[in-house]
């Protein structure tokens, strides 16, 4: 049973139970702790990830992902970025789903090749397991998607590429930020390590920047010391902000859930609205396997407008609650257009191939009462279509 909310809340449960001690782990804002030989045992250092903030926040990640070991790093791109260069060195090769965060994708297409990993990118959602298995090679030692896909929340079985990765030595990894632990159990479905952006749903305040990276203790191991070495190390504040905004995560997660479905069967049909994408919808090509393997259909809904690119940047414009800013996973409603912001390093062709034409709008659904949002977005859609 996966208990989310009492792991949520609870964590491993740190707290010391005696009289005056503090409910709420403190913050430890410091970068050193006292040592003096090996005697006083572990060394602690901030930048070692073993800060007491780090430990209370690893094994509540832990819990809730359902994992051996988890750490928290400076940034999603840390987490991903650290977890590659953990896994692979030069003269190895990764095979990576082409439907990626953007610069997850400039990071495997520019930057790992010229530290000598070659990278195949690969598309299984139209080619299945049987792309990933044609790519694979004897050199690859990992297998990289993200689930859902960003932005146009494409659903992947893992299960027939786990196999795959494990016939062939590699390791199954997966940007799960869409959905968060709350919404998908990424390890129980064969994921070997689970990366997310914990900047957007998992701290949920659009208040910090952090990754978490979740799989076995000797990967967790590994990772932690690739952050040892580049650095990308969490600070003990975000650490605690993180931490409390976990504490709540899936109760925001009900209501991103919620609100979401609800605003895109609203935007169904609507005058100017061309197609409107989110897995809860029965139209989304990964409706079936949403419901399967997701515990909620998440809180982004996807609209394309019949204008394109100039009525989105008019729609855009023309909000007045719902706020024009990348990112997403915050109590507040975001809007954002892909093509500018997470996909600004893919052409238009490859934008095109990965579900995200122009006149694509991003809502990252926040935690407003719906109807406020309904007339927000009412009128930003009847502003866009006057021109
Ligand atoms: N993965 C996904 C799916 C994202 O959407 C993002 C950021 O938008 C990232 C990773 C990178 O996260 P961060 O900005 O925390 O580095």
């Amino acid at each position: 049973m996966p208990r989310t909310a009492t792991h949520a809340i609870h964590g491993a449960r740190h707290m010391v139970r005696e009289p005056g001690a503090p409910v709420v782990a403190p913050i430890n804002q410091s970068s050193t702790f006292l040592w003096g030989d090996p005697s006083d045992g572990e060394l602690r250092y901030t930048r070692y990830a073993n800060n007491p903030n780090h430990t209370v926040l690893a094994a509540k990640v832990a819990a809730l992902e359902g994992t051996e070991d988890a750490v928290a790093l400076a940034s999603g791109m840390a987490a991903t970025a650290m977890t590659f260069l953990a896994l692979a060195e030069a003269g190895d090769h990764i095979v990576a789903s082409s439907h990626l965060y953007g610069a997850t994708v400039a990071l495997l297409r520019d930057e790992l090749p010229r530290r000598g990993i070659e990278v195949t990118f690969v598309d299984p959602v139209v080619g299945g397991a049987e792309a990933v298995a044609r790519a694979i090679r004897p050199n690859t030692k990992v297998v990289h998607i993200e689930l859902p896909t960003n932005p146009a929340l494409r659903i992947i079985d893992p299960a027939p590429i786990k196999e795959l990765a494990l016939a062939h030595g590699a390791t199954l990894t997966c940007d799960a930020t869409f959905a968060s632990p709350a919404n998908l159990r990424a390890a129980e479905l064969g994921i070997d390590i689970v990366i997310q952006s914990a900047t957007k749903y998992m701290g949920g305040h659009s208040d910090l920047i952090a990754g978490t990276v979740a799989g076995s203790a000797q990967v967790v191991a590994e990772v932690t010391a690739m952050s040892k070495l580049y650095g990308p190390s969490l600070d003990p504040h975000a650490l605690w902000l993180l931490d409390r905004g976990l504490r709540t995560l899936p109760l925001r997660m009900d209501r991103h859930n919620s609100n979401a479905l609800e605003l895109a069967h609203w935007f169904q049909g609507k005058k100017g609205v061309e197609g409107v994408v989110h897995p809860g919808l029965p139209s989304h090509p990964d409706h079936d396997l949403a419901r399967e393997m997701l515990a909620g259909f998440g809180g982004v809904v996807g609209i394309v407008l019949e204008g394109g690119g100039a009525e989105a940047d008019r729609f855009v414009r023309s909000l007045s609650l719902a706020v024009a800013a990348p990112s997403l996973g915050g109590v507040e409603t975001l809007v954002s257009q892909p093509r500018y912001t997470s996909h600004a390093a893919l052409s238009s062709a490859e934008r095109m191939a990965v579900g995200v034409p122009d006149g694509f709008v991003r809502i990252s659904v926040g935690l407003e009462d719906i109807d406020d949002l309904e007339t927000d977005f009412g009128t930003a859609l009847r502003a866009a279509r006057r021109g």
